[in-house]
């Protein structure tokens, strides 16, 4: 089957009680049991639920994996993953990173003794020197946010495959659309379903995927004896949303482009990081391991001026200032106040998170709309 085709059937049947084309929403909690211990394959619904099978069986789909996952958050997933590990063990991670990462590696799991190094991998051999006996995971975000940076997947998966170390892509800003790690060698797959894959900005949801059967196990152990999961309505919402990710991928790639062309030719902007572009520093990376660049854009002012970038924000009236990204309406963002604010102001910097730094998340809307309601933002 090919991924268009996936979106839509990957993993589904129809309902065997009636047919019915979507997966029931089986809101319930418990399941009848004809005699302890005899029931049809559903106990408890934080360890099983028909309608979040239904979408971790499609998550599996479009991943190419063999077993999904899906939680309350997208970080509810990363918990889950971190939790494999055990105290003294080290992390070695993208130095630019959702803001939420980084806040749940450093104040949450630091005091329980995982160790965390966050290395710039636009150069993949930089991740080498920092592996240790105690290394246990490779965490990857690519693109980046909000910088765009790209890292390559295969050559890091060759890095951790010859030290047997974990190696797990939040693949939140690609979606399967453009990038499929585990195609590429990563073990673990991750997203913040509440972007792409739920696609409306209706759902706060996180979704793992792996191929290996015993890492499966181990995460579905962690799903149920923590407990993060997603309820069934929500599991409703996340499987509709996948089966138009790639017609809403399409033309965010399309706009995105667009976008991307204007803020590049537009006199008062200074720099602009977007994948497509041939000066984009892993540009080659990009071409290799996307299929497409995508509609995640930020740029910067000239003069990088703070009160300039709030009024720019301010002044947009289709891109709505808000958190969040990845659903069918533009959304614009200030990463230094909003999603980074939690990352020191020296940290943020040093990756190049400054003060008019703006983040794009192009939504599928007519572009000649959204280039218009840029330029009357912007000024000329
Ligand atoms: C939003 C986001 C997360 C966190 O997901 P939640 O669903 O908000 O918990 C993680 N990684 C990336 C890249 C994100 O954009």
């Amino acid at each position: 089957m090919k991924f268009n085709t996936k979106t839509i059937h990957g993993g589904q049947q129809h309902d065997p009680a009636y047919g019915s084309v979507m997966p029931p929403i089986y809101q319930t909690s418990t399941y009848a049991q004809s005699t302890p211990g005899k029931h049809k394959g559903y106990e408890y619904s934080r360890t099983h639920n028909p309608t979040r099978n239904a979408l971790e069986n499609a998550l599996a789909s479009i991943e190419n994996g063999n077993f999904g996952l899906a939680f309350g958050s997208g970080l509810a997933a990363i918990d889950a993953v971190i939790k494999l590990l055990q105290p003294g063990d080290e992390v070695i991670s993208t130095n630019d990173l959702y803001g939420g990462t980084y806040r749940l590696f450093t104040s949450i799991f630091k005091k329980f003794g995982i160790v965390f190094h966050f290395v710039g991998m636009n150069n993949a051999s930089q991740i080498e020197t920092y592996i240790t006996k105690k290394t246990k995971l490779i965490w990857v975000e690519t693109p980046t946010n909000p910088m765009m940076n790209i890292i390559d997947i295969k050559a890091t998966a060759k890095i951790a495959q010859q030290h047997k170390v974990l190696f797990a892509v939040d693949n939140t800003f690609a979606t399967p659309y453009l990038q499929q790690p585990l195609d590429l060698g990563a073990d673990i797959v991750m997203h913040s379903a509440t972007k792409y894959l739920g696609g409306h900005s209706d759902l706060v949801m996180g979704a793992l995927i792996v191929k290996d059967k015993e890492l499966a196990n181990r995460l579905y152990y962690i799903q149920n004896a923590s407990g993060a999961v997603c309820g069934p309505q929500d599991s409703f919402l996340a499987l509709r949303g996948i089966k138009t990710l790639h017609v809403r991928m399409q033309r965010h790639c399309e706009n995105g482009k667009a976008v991307a062309a204007f803020l590049a030719n537009h006199p008062k902007i200074e720099k602009v990081y977007w994948p497509g572009f041939e000066s984009h520093p892993n540009h080659n990376i990009a071409k290799e391991q996307m299929n497409d660049f995508g509609g995640m854009i930020s740029f910067t002012t000239k003069g990088n001026n703070y009160e300039n970038a709030i009024k720019i924000v301010e002044s947009l009236k289709l891109f709505t200032l808000a958190e969040s990204l990845g659903g069918v309406e533009s959304l614009v963002g200030h990463p230094a106040s909003m999603t980074h604010a939690s990352i020191p102001k020296e940290e943020r910097e040093k990756i190049g998170v400054v003060d008019s730094l703006i983040r794009l998340s192009v939504g599928i809307e007519d572009k000649d709309d959204l280039i218009a309601d840029l330029a009357q933002a912007i000024g000329n």
